[in-house]
Order: structure tokens, then C-alpha cells, then sequence
């Protein structure tokens, strides 16, 4: 029986803190910030095949087409590990969003 909880209409901070208690709960990895860059990289694999996989339906509408039930599930996978990563350096993602946005405002970017 779990005892997480996830409330309704969560901040990103929320979310964070949950991946944290999930790690816990489950005895899974908290320190070990390679092996965690390894299995976030195992995750984006199973994503990109997901993707691969519905290539051919890539423009119907998710409610159209129950095999994206498996891209959102690995982006959801996918999720859970960067939040992980995050948390094993101390950093706030929504923070490091609005940082990193704020300079990305001020680049020039370039059109291929
Ligand atoms: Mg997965």
C-alpha cells in the first residue's frame, strides 16, 4: 500500500517533492547521480521508440489513437527521472526554467 499523493493542480516543486518520496517509498536510487543519468538516458531510448512506433499517426489527435498511450507513458517515465536528477543537485526545476529562459531571451537564434 503506498502512501503518496499527488494534489490536485500540483506546482512543478510539488511534483519534484513527490519523485523524491517515490524514490524513497519504492527503496529506489537517491544518491547515485550517474546511475540515474543512465536510466534517464534508458527512458529517452523507450520514448524515442514510442515516438517511432507512431510515426505513421503522428498528426491524429491522442484521443484518436490509444498507441500514444505509450508515448505518454515514457514521457512520464522520462519526467520522473530528470525530476530525480534535479533533485540529487538541490535544484529548484521551475527556478532553473525561468533562469535559463531569461537567457535564452537574450540569445539571437539562428533559422537552419
Ligand atoms: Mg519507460
Amino acid at each position: 500500500m503506498s502512501n503518496l499523493y499527488l494534489k490536485e493542480n500540483p506546482t512543478l516543486k510539488d511534483i519534484q517533492e513527490y519523485v523524491y518520496k517515490l524514490k524513497i517509498e519504492r527503496g529506489f536510487n537517491t544518491t547515485d547521480k550517474v546511475y540515474e543519468s543512465l536510466l534517464l538516458a534508458e527512458e529517452v531510448g523507450e520514448l524515442i521508440k514510442a515516438v517511432r512506433k507512431n510515426l505513421k499517426d503522428a498528426f491524429v489527435d491522442i484521443t484518436a489513437n490509444p498507441k500514444a498511450e505509450d508515448v505518454k507513458e515514457e514521457i512520464a517515465d522520462v519526467l520522473i527521472f530528470l525530476l530525480s536528477i534535479a533533485n540529487m543537485h538541490n535544484i529548484d526545476v521551475e527556478e532553473a526554467f525561468r533562469q535559463k529562459e531569461e537567457k535564452n531571451k537574450t540569445r539571437v537564434w539562428k533559422k537552419n
